[in-house]
Parts: C-alpha cells; sequence; structure tokens
C-alpha cells in the first residue's frame, strides 16, 4: 500500500542536469544517473490516488502506481519485473519519452507530478546493472518472421515474437541497427551503449539482426515471403517536409535537418565515412520548434555555432496548464523547454520564413521573416501574414526542422502490392495486416511520425496479431491503447 502523505514529505526533484559548459565540450547524456535514495523518496510522492490516471496517459498502459511502491519499498526485483511486463525497453523510453503520463498524473492537478519517467529509467539502469532484464527461453514454435525497420516498433515486436518461440530476423537498411534512435537523435540524450546493451540482450533471447540490409533492393518481397511465415513492415516515416516553394530554398547552407543530425551522429559513432554540415562560426536558424528542431540545436552549440536562433509559426504558448483550453489529464499544449534550450540561442515564436536570400553567387546569406497568424478557415489550415512585418536575419546556415510526411515511397511498397494513404502511411485496418497477405505493419510507418513509446505499443500490438495470425498457441500481450486514438502528442 503507497505511502498516502509522501507527496507532503518530498517535493519534486529531478537528478541535476550536467553543467551546461562542461557539456557543451562532449556528447554524453545531459543527464547523469540518479541516486537510489532520491529515486526512492520520488517513487514515495506516488499518493494512493485511488482512481490513477497515468497508466492511461501512457500509451504503453505502463503500471505505474505498483512499480512506484515497489521502489518506494526498495523490492526492485519485482518493479522490475512489474514494469517490463508491459514496456520492453524502458531504458529508450525513460531517457526519451516526453511522460504524457506525468501530464495525467493525479497529484498534477494541485502539485507538481510524480516524476515517473525518472523512476522509470532508474528501474531500468538497475535491471542492467544487476543482470536481472527478463530473457526467457520459450518453446520453438517452428514458425518464422521478417521484421523491416530496426527502430522501436520493429525491435519491440521482434522481442515480442521471439519471446513466443517465433524464429525473428530483424532487417535493417542502415549499417546499425536502431532505427532513427541511433543516426538521428544524438547522443546527448541517449548514449548508443544502452541501445548495444539492450540488442545484445535480444540477441542472446535469438533475435537475428541483419543490418545493411535494404528489403526491396538487396533482398525481394518475393524473398521474404518465400523465407518467413509472416512479415512485419517497421520501416518509419522518414520522408522529411520540405519548402520547395520558398525563393532560395536552393542556395548553398539550406538544408532538410535530417542532412544535419545524421552524418553529426555518425562522426560521434566513430565514422569518418560523411563530411558533417558543421554549424562551427556560422549564424544558424533552425525552422521548427520540436523535437528534431531542438536536436538540432544541441548538435549546433557542441559544434561551436557563431548564433542559434530558433523560429516557430506558432505564438509562444503558456508557460503552464490553463484550465479550460488543457484541462487534465489531457496533454498540454504548454511551452517546452529542451535541454538544448538551457544551453543557448534565441526563440522567435508567431514567425515564418518568406525567402532565404543569397549573396549573387548561389550562397544563403540571410532568410527574410514576417510575422504570421495559422488560423483555420473554411476548415482549411492557412497562415496569415501581418502587413509590414517582414524583416531579414543573418544566416549563414538554415535547418528545416519541419516536420516529417509519411514513409517513403520505396520499391518494397510496390513489390508487396501496398499503396500509401492520403497521409503517407500504411493502413492496418486488418487486425495490424496490411492489404498484403500476412504483411503487417506497425510504428511511424503506420502512425505516422510520432514517438518512441507509441513505436513500442504499436510493435507490440503488431505481434499480438501476427502470433494470432501464425496460429500459434496463447496470447500475447498487446498495450490496451493500441487504438494510437486520442492522446498524440
Ligand atoms: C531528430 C528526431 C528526434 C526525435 N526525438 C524523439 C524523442 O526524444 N522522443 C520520442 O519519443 N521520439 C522522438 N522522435 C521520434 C521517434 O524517433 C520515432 O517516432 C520512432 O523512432 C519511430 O520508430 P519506428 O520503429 O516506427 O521507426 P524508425 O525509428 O524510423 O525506424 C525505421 C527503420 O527502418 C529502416 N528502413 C526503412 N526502409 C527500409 C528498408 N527498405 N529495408 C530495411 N530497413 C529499412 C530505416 O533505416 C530505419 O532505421 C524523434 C525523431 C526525430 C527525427
Ligand atoms: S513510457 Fe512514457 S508515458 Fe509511459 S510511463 Fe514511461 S515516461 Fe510515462
Amino acid at each position: 500500500m503507497p505511502d498516502p502523505n509522501g507527496f507532503l514529505r518530498y517535493e519534486r526533484q529531478l537528478p541535476k542536469r550536467r553543467p551546461v559548459p562542461l557539456r557543451l565540450m562532449d556528447w554524453k547524456e545531459v543527464y547523469p544517473p540518479a541516486g537510489e535514495e532520491l529515486i526512492r523518496d520520488q517513487a514515495t510522492r506516488c499518493m494512493d490516488c485511488g482512481i490513477p490516471f497515468c497508466h492511461d496517459g501512457c500509451p504503453l498502459g505502463n503500471r505505474i502506481p505498483d512499480w512506484n511502491d515497489l521502489v518506494r519499498t526498495g523490492n526492485w526485483e519485482s518493479a522490475i519485473e512489474s514494469l517490463h511486463a508491459t514496456n520492453n525497453f524502458p531504458e529508450f523510453t525513460g531517457r526519451l519519452c516526453p511522460a504524457p503520463c506525468e501530464a495525467a498524473c493525479v497529484l498534477g492537478i494541485a502539485d507538481d507530478p510524480v516524476t515517473i519517467k525518472q523512476v522509470e529509467v532508474e528501474i531500468a539502469n538497475h535491471a542492467f546493472a544487476r543482470g536481472l532484464v527478463p530473457q526467457p527461453s520459450p518453446v520453438a514454435s517452428g514458425k518464422s518472421v521478417a521484421v523491416v525497420g530496426s527502430g522501436p516498433a520493429g525491435l519491440a515486436a521482434a522481442q515480442q515474437l521471439a519471446r513466443a518461440g517465433h524464429s525473428v530476423t530483424v532487417y535493417e537498411r542502415d549499417d546499425r541497427i536502431g532505427g532513427l534512435m541511433r543516426y538521428g537523435i544524438p547522443d546527448f540524450k541517449i548514449e548508443k551503449d544502452v541501445i548495444d546493451t539492450r540488442l545484445a540482450q535480444m540477441e542472446a533471447e535469438g533475435v537475428v539482426f541483419q543490418a545493411g540490409v535494404n528489403v526491396g533492393v538487396d533482398i525481394t518481397a518475393d524473398d521474404l515471403r518465400e523465407r518467413y511465415d509472416a512479415v512485419l513492415l517497421a520501416a518509419g516515416a522518414l520522408a522529411g517536409r520540405d519548402t520547395p516553394e520558398t525563393p532560395g530554398r536552393e542556395l548553398n547552407g539550406v538544408h532538410l535537418a535530417m542532412e544535419h543530425l545524421v552524418p553529426a551522429n555518425r562522426i560521434v559513432a566513430g565514422l569518418q565515412d560523411t563530411t558533417p554540415i558543421d554549424a562551427k562560426g556560422k549564424h544558424v536558424i533552425i525552422i521548427g520548434g520540436g523535437d528534431t528542431g531542438a536536436d538540432c540545436l544541441g548538435v549546433a552549440h557542441r559544434q561551436g555555432a557563431a548564433s542559434i536562433t530558433q523560429l516557430d509559426q506558432y505564438p509562444l504558448p503558456p508557460e503552464a496548464r490553463t484550465g479550460i483550453k488543457d484541462p487534465w489529464p489531457t496533454w498540454p499544449l504548454i511551452l517546452r523547454n529542451y535541454a538544448a534550450h538551457e544551453e543557448g540561442g534565441d526563440r522567435v515564436f508567431g514567425v515564418a520564413v518568406q525567402e532565404f536570400v543569397g549573396d549573387g553567387n548561389g550562397n544563403l546569406t540571410a532568410i527574410r521573416i514576417a510575422e504570421v497568424q495559422v488560423q483555420r478557415i473554411d476548415g482549411v489550415r492557412t497562415v496569415v501574414i501581418t502587413p509590414g512585418s517582414e524583416r531579414e536575419l543573418r544566416a549563414d546556415l538554415v535547418l528545416l526542422a519541419i516536420g516529417f510526411e509519411g514513409t517513403e515511397d520505396q520499391p518494397l511498397l510496390s513489390q508487396f502490392g501496398l499503396n500509401r494513404t492520403r497521409r503517407n502511411v500504411l493502413d492496418a485496418d486488418r487486425n495490424w495486416q496490411t492489404d498484403a497477405e500476412g504483411v503487417f505493419v506497425a510504428g511511424d510507418m503506420h502512425k505516422g511520425a510520432s514517438l518512441i513509446v507509441w513505436a513500442i505499443a504499436e510493435g507490440r500490438a503488431a505481434a499480438s496479431a501476427i502470433h494470432s495470425y501464425l496460429g500459434a498457441a496463447g496470447e500475447l500481450p498487446a498495450p490496451v491503447r493500441s487504438d494510437s486514438q486520442p492522446l498524440s502528442v
């Protein structure tokens, strides 16, 4: 039984981030591990609220009050078991999830919510440090599954299927396994040995990884159909949104965010096969205020940019939840400050780029922006420019972090006879199965660019559907909220 007064004794507290000057000198994670005492105190703030909403806020349905109480009483072994029952990779979500669970924490109505995500990552760290990560050895089913794509969706499905006794091979186009977590998300958010440790654990439980294999090119859809009883497509939503209509887009110095992040992260990984877009000494403008933009910001700081300005089309959001517009327990539309913002740079809200300005020799020197309002006119999202508000900002490098436009059009789709929807993703209307028999889909490739926690949830749900499709005995657990519905962060 949780301590009902814990929140009266302890305030919400996170471990202190490493000092900015220090962390700008390296690429290591911003947060150091928390001490055990701090985590116990924080778990003790979970207040036995009767009807908890936090696990409903979590797309995985994590049993948060249960493991909070187990940590409070020092029962780490059971906490590890309870957490892994619903989440394959708490070491990923504990570092990277925006924690919609905390927005739904009952304590958050009148106080600061419990540091659920921090407790989660510490349970995961304990599991690896003490060799307590679940490692089942199931009876072989005689069935085989190919997974295309090694992001969190593909990995979660692969682990679930392997644990059900199926023989699983994960194919990945990149030279290393991990999806966007490998070369998309910088090390200061997740150091790559965290992924490698998990991959070693998965290999030990029988998952086979084949990196450097582009399905549809190096191996065909027919090859997969011949070799496997079912296929899961989890190839992400990596088609970057561009702004081709903006004058000057072709100038040297205007790039998509991923053209900046991927080479930078490959260099950090010790690979020398790429030329980074180096921000050193440059005046950098990042267009887009989300996760990707914040990652470009942190990378540009570490590369030694002269100045960095991040632009957002939307007005400055409020710092705290407003009751009517953003009532508890919904995910609030408030100002999100990432660790990279603490490291420097300016943010400008309510503006949009009108032109990339060149020096006459094809090189970027500035951008022209205008103040705007984003409105719905006749149901259509419209950007309305404020007359006379245009101005120029100096720029040597512009990074477009304005989102993704679904999954790429690539040969594997036509080989499987699959068409993308209007949102450029794949439908999974037949219980996670696409229009192609025995071919399933999960993660961003189905949901559109989203979050790691959703990718894991979808991977688990698709694995459960594949298990039934294969006619295997018993059921595989799937998250309650596999509907991909109300909460989209
Ligand atoms: C810069 C950035 C930062 C982000 N930060 C966060 C964050 O902090 N927190 C968070 O929750 N989410 C974050 N996200 C979103 C998150 O990374 C994704 O939602 C998640 O990785 C999706 O998982 P997935 O498994 O569906 O696909 P992905 O992780 O995209 O993996 C798909 C994989 O499929 C591979 N593939 C594609 N085609 C083929 C093929 N033909 N053959 C073989 N392999 C193929 C790709 O190479 C890729 O590795 C971020 C996204 C970006 C871009
Ligand atoms: S996965 Fe995300 S939403 Fe779920 S408990 Fe962890 S931090 Fe919260």
